[in-house]
């Protein structure tokens, strides 16, 4: 049996004759930038997002630089953020001069602890970018607390938990921005690159809006400098195909989740910890182990996707060096680093593979 870690082919068979209309549709449209297939994707993604406003960008990474761009963060501002995501989260904040402020992941959650933000707070920090890593948000009322207490922004990198829920309230809909990816590994992936930038608030959506189009309302008028941050219509059109099946897929992955806590068995394999009050999407499912050569031996032995989301913790990779962070500054980090381990979870996975996965890993069956 060859289990892939994402099989986006089986993802689309299902669907492969709506989303051909969708594109011949755009194809005879002759529009293909922005256009109204962008804007109705606006506002489906916002209405499931929970939010007023979405606005299509470019790629996640876009997403995150441009809510930065719109908040005026510039070279002499810091932002807090934790040292275990993908790199863009940080990779945004020094693009645009400012610094990378971290603060260390929750021991068992792997994302940013809010207990830690405080003691990283100085006069120059103007936002907290926290990100709901692997599909469970972070610790959002408390993360609110604290920057509202001292006036800062919250920018949720969302890109891993479309449909993730903290007390009811959707990932993007609780900071001031929230800023999702539709790179085809996603739970909501186009075939290329895609994002959105989504918010409740008028003035810094208007922002957002020009800044994704050089800073241009009116065209050849440009009253900020921004960037070409635009969607285009190809890939909005295949994502409100794909938008109908993200809750059923959703399921699909949870009940994956349930399966794998139902069979394994092996102490000494970490399964991910659901927290309370959230809805989980599991974009991955993240083993942790002190053996971890040894478990992906035997993946390999059994032709088993997996993959080490992150196998380098963002304050030791050598283009943060100029930080001055150093090994134990960020402990929880730094173990995630070296124990995780993503198996697959993607939503057409058959149980029988599912315990094809579970014998693979474990020691003890
Ligand atoms: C995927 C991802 C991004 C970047 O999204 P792209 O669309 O690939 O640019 C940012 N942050 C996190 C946490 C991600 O997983």
């Amino acid at each position: 049996m060859t289990i892939p870690l994402l099989d986006v082919k089986a993802q689309h068979a299902p669907i492969r004759d709506e989303i051909q209309a969708a594109m011949n549709r755009v194809l005879d449209s002759g529009i293909f930038i922005l256009g109204p297939e962008v804007e109705a994707l606006e506002q489906d993604i916002a209405a499931y997002s929970q939010c007023q406003y979405g606005i299509g960008v470019s790629s996640g990474t876009d997403a995150l630089l441009v809510a930065l761009m719109a908040i005026g963060i510039r070279p002499g501002d810091e932002v807090i953020t934790t040292p275990f995501s993908f790199f863009a989260t940080a990779g945004s904040i020094a693009r645009l001069g400012a610094k990378p402020v971290f603060v260390d992941i929750e021991a068992d959650s792997f994302n940013l602890d809010p207990v830690k933000i405080a003691a990283a707070i100085t006069p120059r920090t103007k936002a907290i970018m926290p990100v709901h890593l692997f599909g469970q948000m972070a610790e959002m009322d408390a993360i609110m607390e604290i920057a509202e207490r001292h006036q800062m922004y919250v920018i949720e990198d969302a890109a891993q938990a479309i449909g993730a829920e903290y007390k009811g309230r959707r990932a993007g809909s609780i900071g001031h921005f929230g800023c999702f990816s539709f790179y085809p590994s996603k739970n909501l992936g186009c075939p290329g690159d895609g994002g959105m930038v989504t918010t409740n608030d008028a003035v810094l959506a208007a922002r957002v809006r020009s800044l994704r189009n050089h800073g241009a309302t009116v065209k050849y008028h440009h009253e900020m400098i921004g960037g070409n941050f635009r969607l285009d219509a190809m890939q909005a059109a295949i994502l409100r195909v794909k938008l109908k099946s993200l809750d059923h897929w959703t399921t699909a992955r949870q009940r994956n989740a349930s399966i794998y806590r139902q069979y394994s068995t092996d102490a000494t394999l970490t399964l991910p910890v659901e927290l309370p009050n959230r809805r989980h999407v599991y974009n991955q499912f993240v083993i942790r182990t002190k053996d971890r050569e040894a478990v992906i031996n035997r993946l390999k032995a059994n032709q088993i996707g997996y993959e080490i989301y992150y196998p380098v913790a963002l304050h030791r990779q050598e283009c943060f060096s100029d930080l001055g962070c150093k090994t134990g500054d960020f402990p929880f980090a730094e173990a995630a680093a070296e124990e995780v381990l993503a198996v697959p979870i993607y939503p057409e996975l058959t149980e029988d593979q599912i315990q094809a996965v579970v014998s693979a890993t474990s020691f003890t069956d």
